[in-house]
């Protein structure tokens, strides 16, 4: 209740006073020292003491006012999630940021999306990977994400609209793969089109029960570990299956 109180006065404030580029940037650079401070905070139980630099330059870079609705922009650089349409959300940063660095990345990788959504995430994977598969399920918003991607210079993204559970058996196999959309069980056929040596980083869970955000490896001789990370709270991962 008061979360939704909150977030109402800051629409308030956002609708009446709109920022600027160098706003903007500020704005940005602030969110980046509360994305590390999470991550300090999160560090005894995530095992990630502290993020790369490849992604904290990625976060520092990627304009997230440019990914949420413009009515929103004011609201882009707060530390946490905002609506996008359809029922949707950008994720808070720092699980965008935690993630990706779960994933580990190298230049060069490979690595598969599910859940487009603003197309943020993808972003974030595109300054640090070679290239970048994501597939979102709800047109509209696989679309929107797609132009505002190719629109934004990205030209090592490929999207697709679809059910990411099946996932791009064409581009596989990859290097690693993120799931940003809770499901109850690891889709099979993603674990089949990661790497050995790959990891995937995915939300398992229910709605409305808890959540825990899983790092999957896949080890060279094939077999797969699993290692929680934290709780957390994800739209659910949709389509037959
Ligand atoms: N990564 C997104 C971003 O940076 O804005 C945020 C993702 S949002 C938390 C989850 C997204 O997953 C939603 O856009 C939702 O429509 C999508 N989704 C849910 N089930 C899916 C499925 N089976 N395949 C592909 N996308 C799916």
């Amino acid at each position: 209740m008061k979360r939704h109180f909150a977030l109402g006065v800051l629409l308030f404030f956002g609708f009446s006073f709109p920022l600027h580029s160098e706003g903007f940037d500020a704005a940005r650079h602030k969110m980046v020292e509360e994305v590390l401070a999470d991550t300090g905070a999160t560090s005894s139980y995530s095992g990630i003491p502290a993020l790369s630099p490849s992604v904290i330059k990625a976060m520092g870079k990627v304009e997230r006012h440019r990914f949420v609705p413009t009515a929103l922009s004011a609201l882009a650089y707060l530390n946490r999630p905002l609506p996008i349409g359809h029922g949707q959300t950008i994720s808070q940063p720092f699980v965008v940021a935690l993630m990706t660095d779960l994933m580990k990345i190298k230049a060069g990788d490979r690595v598969l999306e599910i859940g487009t959504g603003s197309g943020y995430q993808a972003a974030i994977l595109a300054e640090i990977a070679g290239a970048v598969y994501s597939i979102e399920i709800i047109e509209p918003l696989g679309k929107e994400a797609d132009t505002r991607l190719k629109t934004l210079g990205y030209r090592n993204v490929q999207t697709r609209v679809g059910d990411g559970y099946y996932g791009w058996s064409e581009a596989a196999p990859f290097d690693a793969i993120i799931v940003t959309a809770a499901a109850s069980h690891v889709p099979p056929p993603l674990l089949k089109q990661l790497k050995p040596g790959g990891r995937m980083v995915i939300p398992l869970g229910t709605q409305f029960m808890t959540q825990y955000l899983m790092l999957v490896e896949k080890k060279q001789d094939g077999s797969v570990t699993n290692r929680q990370i934290l709780p957390v709270a994800f739209v659910p991962l949709t389509g037959e299956h």
